[in-house]
């Protein structure tokens, strides 16, 4: 089994990077964004309260996350492994995480935390705004999102650095340059 975590910030190319893990390792592709987004639109309670704070830029409560989580992993008994995409953004939430897995018997092996200078996320998610149809994709939500990340990530990222499993990877080279540094963490941990 080969658990990964991707973290980086807005705009990182997590999504992207996942697809191409997805395809070349065959794990499941548990984002929480994803998750929460159809919440939305099925309209539940939950999809209600993500959306105001989705809009607004702020974090979704650890206990709604960790809930989400812990239903959809249940989804997959088969699975060869997951990528955990968005999250754990809090260390409340990366403990969540590994106590969820203790209980499967399995465990995190890789954190792959990509890298990318913030003028350079602004700029990809004012991009990514014109089509995405997100609504936190404007100016003011950016910058608020990008404010937050960087407040919580250092305390989860020292979380996985004391396991030794924090790989940082240079986001800002083509896609298929970020995708051989992230295939040469995964490989090593599995060598
Ligand atoms: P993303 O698609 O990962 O950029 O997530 C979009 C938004 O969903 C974030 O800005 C948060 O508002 C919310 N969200 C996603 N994952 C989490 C999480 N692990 N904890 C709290 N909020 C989250």
């Amino acid at each position: 089994m080969l658990n990964v975590v991707i973290f980086g910030a807005p705009g990182s190319g997590k999504g992207t990077q996942s697809d191409l893990i997805v395809k070349k390792y065959g794990l499941v592709h548990l984002s929480t964004g994803d998750l929460l987004r159809a919440e939305i639109e099925k309209g539940t309670k939950t999809g209600k309260l993500a959306n105001e704070l989705i809009s607004k830029g702020s974090f979704v409560p650890d206990d709604v996350i960790i809930e989400i989580l812990n239903k959809n992993i249940d989804l997959y008994p088969t699975a060869k492994g997951f990528i955990f995409d968005g999250f754990p953004r809090t260390v409340v939430q990366s403990e969540a995480l590994d106590s969820m897995l203790k209980k499967r018997n399995i465990k995190v092996n890789v954190m792959l935390n990509i890298d990318v200078k913030t003028d350079e996320l602004v700029k990809r998610l004012l991009i990514r705004g014109k089509t995405s149809g997100r609504s936190d994709d404007n100016l003011e939500t950016i910058q608020k999102r990008i404010r937050i990340y960087e407040e919580k990530t250092l305390p989860v990222m020292q979380f996985y650095d004391r396991q030794g499993k924090h790989n940082r990877i240079k986001g800002d080279g083509t896609m298929d340059e970020v995708f051989a540094e992230i295939c040469t963490a995964i490989d090593k941990t599995k060598a």
